[in-house]
């Protein structure tokens, strides 16, 4: 730390990302849930039709095209999108926007929530989730202030039902719900239905992991024209070119290729059943994932602990969080056929030395 540093931000534990390997042609890397398929080929035409010129100018600061595109997709109106770099900044800006009650958000959760809320200097309550992971709105009901809820949640890829949104959102109209749907392209529900009639949800979408886009980080906030033009007030305060050009032309291209995302997600989806079907007849506890990942543990004979080192000597790269509560339990991306087949063998084989 350099005396410089303003001493508010002395204590600050950063947020730790997952592992990027170098060389990931060795490894099977279901650490981080990026999507095992590549992305739409609509972008490798974006990218062979680019000229480098354009690179001398600046991106179109309202990213017009890009949330034009969402919206279509989506079926709202542009000025119900904000583009922006990954959900993480969206999500940052939403902790600098809307945080004068403070926030309400999970102690198992994205983990990002405190980092941002200590960052910015809002006031939180960290609210248990059960023993079984899932939430209780009867917790929520009543607390004052923003509320935050990842849906499908990470780590443990469970949902909350669109029915259980709407008591929230109505429970108090003069309250934000913001509602962190990264995850939400491999689920059943997503409360986009939600947004003609609450004015007070705020949506959070990413195209890293539906939609194969980690690389370039492109993020939305979904929600009322008010929401948008108070996030895009912090936006243009903050950095206006926020979503550069490349990123903006390969993310528009991806959306406008839904027969592509539907395929790649429906693989997904059925290699998610198909693995969480196959670790469980080998003991593993697996809570129902709506995501592309699967949070496996509480085997008798395995501690996640030496199942996460053992997969590593196989080459498998999984994501352990040592914290209390889901110390005994690993995520664990969904990956190809392939990928998941050696991650099953692996396991099997662990398990015969256990
Ligand atoms: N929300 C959740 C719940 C996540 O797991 C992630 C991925 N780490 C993000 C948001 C951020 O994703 P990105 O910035 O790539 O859009």
């Amino acid at each position: 730390m350099s005396r410089f540093l303003d001493p508010r931000l002395e204590k600050l534990e950063p947020y730790v990302p997952g592992e990027q390997p170098r060389n990931i042609r060795r490894l099977v890397k279901l650490n981080t849930n990026e999507n095992p398929y590549p992305p739409s080929p609509g972008v490798r035409q974006v990218l062979a039709d680019l000229d480098p010129a354009d690179l001398r100018l600046y991106p179109h600061p309202d990213a017009g095209e890009l949330r034009q595109a969402a919206a279509g997709v989506w079926g709202i109106e542009p000025e119900q999108v904000l583009a922006g770099n990954g959900s993480d900044e969206i999500l940052a800006l939403c902790f600098q926007a809307f945080g004068s009650g403070g926030f309400s958000f999970a102690d198992i959760s994205y983990g990002f929530y405190q980092v941002w809320a200590d960052f910015y200097g809002a006031e939180y309550r960290i609210i248990p989730l059960k023993d079984d992971f899932t939430l209780d709105i009867a917790d929520y009901l009543d607390q004052k202030g923003t509320l935050l809820l990842a849906s499908p949640n990470a780590p443990t890829g469970l949902g909350l039902g669109n029915k259980q949104l709407r008591q929230l959102l109505a429970a108090d109209r003069n309250r934000l719900v913001i509602v962190d749907e990264a995850y939400a392209d491999f689920a059943a529900e997503n409360a986009l239905p939600l947004l003609a009639e609450y004015d007070n949800l705020l949506i959070v979408r990413t195209l890293s992991k539906g939609y194969s886009l980690a690389g370039v980080r492109i993020g939305f906030a979904l929600g009322s024209p008010e929401l948008i033009a108070d996030l895009q007030k912090l936006k243009y305060s903050f950095n206006p070119y926020n979503v550069n050009r490349l990123s903006a032309a390969v993310a528009a291209a991806a959306l406008q290729d839904q027969d592509y995302f539907r395929e790649c997600r429906d693989k997904v989806v059925a290699e998610r059943q198909r693995v969480t079907a196959d670790l469980r007849k080998l003991g593993f506890c697996i809570a129902d994932s709506e995501a592309n990942f699967i949070f496996a543990g509480a085997h008798p004979r395995l501690p996640a602990a030496d199942w996460f080192k053992s997969l590593r000597d196989y080459g498998v790269i999984t994501r352990y969080f040592s914290k209390e509560r889901i110390a005994n339990y690993l995520r664990i991306s969904i990956g190809t056929y392939e990928d998941n087949q050696i991650l099953l063998k692996a396991t099997e084989e662990t398990l015969a030395k256990a």
